[in-house]
């Protein structure tokens, strides 16, 4: 996956190129926003995913968290995640 794809937003929904679903994301290590697209697993119903900063290039795990208005995407470091 690219670490700097472009990002489109409809109806306040976040799509990556490829059209699938996108979603911010703040890096723990720097506090960038970034984005990132749901994994293969993610579409799978595997709550995993990984992907990198934009900006400090950290390698990051990634996590959906289903709020009220949807999902949001959660990174940890890589490793330190429970
Ligand atoms: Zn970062």
């Amino acid at each position: 996956m690219s670490r700097n794809f472009i990002i489109e937003e409809h109806d306040g929904k976040f799509f990556a190129p490829d059209g699938r679903r996108a979603f911010p994301f703040t890096c723990p290590n720097c506090g960038h926003e970034a984005y990132a697209a749901q994994s293969l697993l993610m579409d799978m119903g595997m709550n995993l995913g990984g992907g990198f900063c934009s900006k400090c290039e950290t390698s990051l795990d990634l996590r959906m968290t289903p709020d009220l208005d949807g999902d949001s995407m959660d990174a940890f470091l890589r490793g330190g995640a429970p």
